[in-house]
């Protein structure tokens, strides 16, 4: 795919504002829902040439593929019901004014997207801002550009209006190219922290808007009188979702002292079972790693946890059928809290188990980390659950479950895991401007 250059993101912005200022789209809110409707109905019909299409180019397995289809209709049909709900506010002030609050939308929007779930995490913004009434265009990582365009061509030929959504190529040149566009008033960006920072930075020249939805150290407190087997059942597949790379997978499992090395060997056993191997093989649980290089990056990170800490199985580089970047799932224990491993995003099939004593012992050591995008917690005491939802420095806090996400549900980080909101009503409102309308109702 050739890597669009400033002159055609240039373009394509220029699209997106003549859209949103030249046609109706910001004002009719019906045909929002229509087009949004008539799109999920369109990805439903393809859903199995999607899925084929997105484990080609991520190397995730089939059921993932599945579920991340599934996610991005659901994506728009919830915001097609919304979309006529961006309702405004009225009210008598202590003058006697009236007050009228009107939500408008914010204008055109940039939205650029990691490879690690390419159609779900562009779905989950776009869907909104588009039921909000702004117009778009998309970058999708180098790595996925293929299923991004297939999307956008289901959503063309379903009716979804021209110069709505434009798509450009390319890696950080034609991101920043798009961040720093004058019209573009808004970005909502998902990958690393790094680049969050960066582009938040470059946001202050034109005070554009950023949604910012970053990496993840997401962290299981399992206390010892949780169900064990439940949350060794629930935590090991969640652990190595898309290989370990995931934004919410989860990467620390902290146990209490009393279960902690009954729950190690259980997740060891559990992981030795797990099946590495072509992607498209429904009895497989990890497909390859994105690329090569970024598998040397993971048996970096390997090689830290064998240097701080024990590797209880997995991490070898392995070969399937002669091609793509492999690596088995490790579980370490015995690592302190300065490891890399423990502080760092690995973005692969790593998981730490760490001990813990006692309620705070176990919130504290959670929360030390940099990042706060999801976490959960395991424990039977409805008390020392509801403690820990509130303890626990994150956007999304499971009780006895993993990694569930709704459209209707609002989710994002804290701290280095991000800024702003995505799904649910409060996803669709970043995209709007709010204006007060204030009327004199006096007679004259
Ligand atoms: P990345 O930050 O390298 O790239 C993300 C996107 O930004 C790509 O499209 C890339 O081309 C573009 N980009 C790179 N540099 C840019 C710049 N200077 N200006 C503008 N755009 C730029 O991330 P990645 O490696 O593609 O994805 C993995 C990361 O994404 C992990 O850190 C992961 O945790 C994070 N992630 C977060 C979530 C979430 O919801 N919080 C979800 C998935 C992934």
């Amino acid at each position: 795919m050739a890597a669009s250059s400033p002159a055609d993101v240039d373009a394509a912005v220029g699209v997106a504002a003549a859209t949103f200022a030249e046609t109706p789209w910001s004002r009719d809110a019906r045909a929002r829902q229509d087009a949004l409707t008539a799109w999920a109905a369109a990805l439903q019909a393809r859903t199995d040439e999607l899925v084929e299409l997105l484990v080609r180019e991520t190397g995730k397995v089939v059921r993932e593929a599945r579920m991340e289809v599934a996610g991005s209709i659901d994506a728009l049909r919830y915001n097609a019901g919304v979309a006529r709900h961006l309702d405004g506010e009225a009210g008598t002030l202590h003058d006697g004014s009236v007050a009228h609050i009107v939500r408008e939308p914010i204008g055109p929007t940039g939205f650029i997207v990691p490879w690690n779930w390419p159609a779900l995490l562009l779905m989950r913004d776009l869907a909104p801002a588009l039921a909000a009434g702004v117009t778009a265009v998309v970058k999708p990582s180098p790595a996925t550009p293929l299923v991004t365009e297939r999307l956008m061509e289901i959503g063309r030929e379903a009716g979804v209006p021209d110069g709505l959504v434009s798509v450009v190529h390319g890696d950080a040149d034609a991101g920043r190219a798009l961040v720093e566009h004058p019209d573009i008033r808004a970005i909502a960006f998902t990958g690393s922290t790094e680049t969050g920072r960066a582009i938040l930075r470059s946001s202050a020249a034109d005070f554009t808007r950023v949604l910012l939805e970053l990496g993840g150290k997401g962290a299981a407190v399992v206390f010892a009188d949780a169900d064990a087997d439940a949350a060794v059942d629930a935590l090991v597949p969640n652990a190595f979702v898309t290989s370990g790379q995931m934004c919410m997978a989860c990467t620390r499992i902290l146990v209490e002292a009393p279960i902690h090395a009954a729950v190690r060997d259980r997740v060891v056993e559990r992981v030795r079972a797990l099946r590495v191997g072509d992607p498209f093989d429904p009895q497989t649980d990890l497909g390859p790693l994105i690329s090569e290089e970024h598998r040397d990056r993971v048996l970096g990170y390997v090689a830290a946890a064998r240097a701080d800490g024990v590797v209880h199985c997995g991490g070898e580089a392995v070969e399937v059928a002669g091609a793509g970047a492999y690596v088995t799932p490790a579980v370490v224990s015995e690592v302190g809290g300065e490891s890399v491993v423990v502080r760092e995003e690995v973005f692969g099939p790593l998981v730490t188990i760490e001990s813990f004593d006692g309620e705070a012992g176990g919130f504290a050591l959670a929360n030390a980390s940099p990042y706060g995008l999801v976490a959960s917690v395991w424990t039977r005491d409805v008390g020392r659950a509801w403690r820990a939802a509130r303890a626990l420095q994150a956007g999304t806090v499971w009780v006895n479950r993993y990694n569930r996400s709704f459209a209707e549900a609002p989710s994002g980080g804290v701290r280095q895991s991000g800024l702003g909101r995505t799904r649910g009503l409060e996803g669709l409102r970043q995209f709007t401007e709010t204006k007060h309308v204030n009327w004199e109702v006096s007679a004259p």
